[in-house]
């Protein structure tokens, strides 16, 4: 039996050696190489400004407070998404309005979004779902006539591309926030970065990454030694550190051709299931490019064929238990379990598959060959 776990981020002496090289520099905390990392990130993506942070969460927390998000503001987020989206509008005492989603690409309905908007909301979150991105113009021009801000949750989306153009670098975004989590695309064990075009936010989301201290201040006041600082907002402690930098570094100069190794690991899953009716493949719009940062298909018994991967050693996932599903948001906002026909039916059938580098075709074949075989054998 051959054991695959769901995911394995891929490290090589290259990353090992630069963690040691940053620790031997004697600057462990954020400084030079988190400066050069976020050069590296948007140069690579083509955006103008790159904060880095300790988690998507914090880069979603910052962005949100760059927007202004007040107390009982509303923002829309797609039900279908990790915790993290919804639970940073909590921070404000504001609420996460949840939406529902496409049923075939698993991203947020723009036609719900509309009916969702009220003299409350604030912003919209799109989240690229597994690494296709929204449909973004579409989320804009509603954006616009509604005059609302539009913030994505591009945790899946590296390196994903919307009409040509990398996600992080749509110029009528607001903020676009990536996750460098351990299970991402590009890990650095916990990390996070916040791109946009504007200078103020990127401003703002600098200030409060370090407890609201002030730089400017710093430059303005430099005769009066380098220990003076001013607090100018209410921050967080959210920096990264150097060692994190470092491993992203490498990570980044390896970004494309591990894009590349899921791509190929998403057509062999799609050679092998496209002529199987019991399995339902992933659906990607066509001026989309995703950066298969997971593969989903939709089966009938889906928990019952996890449970026999799991005995035949392959380790899989489920993307995502529905926020308007957990106790929390029940409780706090009166969501329902039978809301959101949509997103209910696809989260009863996805099954996340393993898509990741270090895969061999020998891995792969092994899950089809088993995923084959439980579809088949089962009515
Ligand atoms: C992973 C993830 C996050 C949170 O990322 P962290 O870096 O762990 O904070 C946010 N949104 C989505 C959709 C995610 O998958």
């Amino acid at each position: 039996m051959r054991n695959i776990p769901f995911h394995k981020t891929y490290i090589t002496d290259n990353e090992i050696n630069a963690v040691v090289e940053a620790m031997k520099s004697g600057w462990l905390t954020m400084g030079p190489k988190t400066v050069e990392f976020e050069e590296k990130f948007r140069e690579y993506l083509g955006a103008k400004y790159s904060v880095s942070l300790n988690s998507a969460t914090a880069a979603l927390h910052l962005a949100l407070k760059a927007i202004g998000l007040q107390r009982d503001d509303e923002v829309i987020v797609p039900t279908n998404t990790f915790i993290a989206t919804a639970e940073v509008v909590t921070y404000f005492d504001a609420i996460p309005v949840l939406c529902d989603i496409e049923v075939d690409t698993h991203n947020i309905d723009i036609i719900q979004i509309e009916k969702l908007i009220t003299s409350k909301t604030k912003a919209i979150i799109p989240v690229h779902f597994a690494g296709q991105p929204c449909d973004m113009d579409e989320i804009f021009e509603i954006a616009k006539k509604y005059n609302l801000k539009v913030i994505e949750d591009a945790a899946h989306a590296l390196p994903s591309k919307y009409k040509g153009q990398y996600i992080g670098s749509l110029k009528n975004s607001d903020i676009t926030c990536f996750s460098f989590y351990a299970t991402k695309t590009l890990s650095t064990g916990e990390g996070g970065m916040a791109t946009t075009l504007n200078e103020e936010y990127a401003k703002k989301i600098k200030i409060n990454r370090l407890h609201g201290i002030s730089k400017d201040a710093w430059d303005r006041y430099s005769s009066k030694g380098s220990w003076y600082y001013e607090v100018v907002d209410n921050g967080n402690k959210y920096n990264t550190t150097d060692m994190n930098a470092a491993l992203g570094v490498e990570q980044l100069k390896k970004l494309e051709w591990m894009a590349q190794k899921r791509n190929q690991i998403a057509q062999m899953y799609i050679e092998a299931f496209k002529n199987n009716i019991k399995i339902e493949l992933p659906y990607v719009k066509e001026d989309r490019e995703t950066s298969w940062h997971l593969f989903v298909i939709k089966i009938n018994n889906r928990n019952e064929i996890i449970e026999n991967l799991k005995d035949m050693g392959i380790g899989t996932s489920v993307h995502f238990i529905p926020i308007h599903k957990h106790p929390y948001y029940q409780e706090r906002f009166g969501y329902r379990n039978g809301d959101y026909p949509i997103a209910n039916k696809v989260f009863e059938e996805s099954l996340s598959l393993p898509i990741y580098p270090s895969m061999s075709t020998t891995d792969v074949d092994y899950i089809v060959r088993n995923i084959l075989k439980l579809v088949n054998e089962s009515n």
